[in-house]
């Protein structure tokens, strides 16, 4: 009972129990040698070190390489020193030789007097994210290859029933009964919808694979780019693009272009039967992004759907418009390639707008 009653009167001590209890986070504090003098249960259950085997240790001995280790330790201690405290994400040691993924944070800790006298560190284990961040990326890259692979050796067979088929409908076409004509008619057709599909798909894939070079420029050249790509779309449908002055990005251009490509010809194809075709980009500064707003006047498409669009082979309206659905899942992986992320909001009869980020170019502060 005295105990716990001294305790609750000195918030101090109730706080180094508690740190001291803590098992999700090893926290200790390291002397200007890079020797440690104190440990916590963190320590134990991320590293594997009880109290004894710990304190005294030079802390060298969680970091990897081996043979970098001390020179490691000692220049995230300058850092620290120089910066007030580091942070950093990287693989451990641990007492048994495995390994461990972790967030640290390392303080300096100064005396009354302004001295050093030392530092703080703060340790969480990031191992499982880690390893499923991992695990995803491999069968991404996994899906990536097969869809490239199958797509492609798709399009083989493809060219010999179209070639074929057009073969028949030249030299055979007039032995043909109407009804023959016409399934002839159908399987061209089909041709022609699986070979734009395959192509699509193979854009898909490859879009995860090609690098083309990040560099800084206008996004309203890339609008341009996109404008003439589609200049003879735009002119049937009576469609206006504008867009307000957009911020320059460092992007792979060529990608970007391809992305507001898609967006606008989605905007021309889902167009409203009872009004020319409106299509505006604006974008605003938010935190580190530029957020960039594509806004139509089309049919629009029920919100609930506002994700699923995304995923490749998705689509809401039917046969009625052309299309594969690969479309919009192009422009994600366009857009989270670059490290921002796309969502859209629209309401059915009114239109739609598509917002995606891009990091913004902040100069170093
Ligand atoms: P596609 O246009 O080839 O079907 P996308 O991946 O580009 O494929 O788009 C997926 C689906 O999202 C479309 O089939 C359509 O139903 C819907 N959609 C996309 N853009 C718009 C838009 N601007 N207005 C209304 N619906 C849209």
């Amino acid at each position: 009972m005295a105990n716990n009653n001294l305790v609750e009167n000195d918030p101090q001590q109730l706080c180094r129990m508690q740190i001291r209890q803590l098992k999700d986070y090893a926290i200790f504090f390291i002397g200007l040698d890079g020797r440690i003098l104190t440990w916590n249960e963190g320590v134990e259950h991320l590293l594997g070190y009880t109290e004894e085997e710990w304190i005294g240790s030079d802390t060298s001995l969680i970091f990897i390489p081996a043979d970098k280790a001390v020179a490691l330790r000692t220049s995230e201690m300058e850092l620290a020193s120089q910066k007030g405290a580091v942070s950093d994400i990287r693989w451990h040691r641990r007492k048994d030789g495995s390994e461990l993924f972790a967030n640290g944070v390392m303080s300096a800790v100064y005396d009354t007097s302004g001295a050093l006298i030392g530092f703080t560190k703060v340790i969480s284990d990031e191992t499982s994210r880690k390893r499923l961040e991992d695990s995803l990326l491999e069968s991404n890259s996994a899906l990536e290859h097969f869809a490239y692979a199958a797509s492609h050796d798709l399009q083989e067979p493809l060219r010999t029933i179209g070639t074929y088929a057009d073969l028949i409908a030249k030299r055979h076409g007039s032995e043909l009964s109407e009804n023959g004509l016409q399934w002839l008619g159908f399987i061209v057709k089909a041709v022609a919808r699986m070979k734009g599909l395959i192509d699509n798909l193979l854009t898909y894939a490859r879009m995860g694979t090609e690098k083309e070079p990040a560099v800084s420029l206008s996004l309203d050249q890339d609008v341009e780019t996109a404008i003439a790509q589609l200049a003879a779309a735009l002119e049937e449908s009576h469609a206006a693009v504008t867009h307000d002055p957009l911020p320059p990005v460092v992007a792979a251009h060529s990608q970007i272009a391809r992305l507001f490509q898609n967006l606008f010809s989605n905007s021309i194809k889902y167009r409203s039967p009872d009004r020319s075709p409106t299509i505006h980009v604006s974008a605003r500064a938010e935190g580190g992004y530029w957020v960039i707003s594509i806004v139509d006047n089309g049919i629009g498409f029920e919100q609930q759907h506002g994700e699923s669009i995304f995923a490749p082979f998705k689509r809401l309206h039917g046969q009625e418009y052309s299309g594969s659905g690969v479309g919009l899942a192009i422009c994600r992986r366009i857009v989270e390639n670059h490290g921002g992320r796309i969502w859209a909001e629209s309401t059915i009869g009114s239109g739609s707008t598509f917002h995606f980020t891009l990091p913004r170019d902040l100069p170093e502060s």
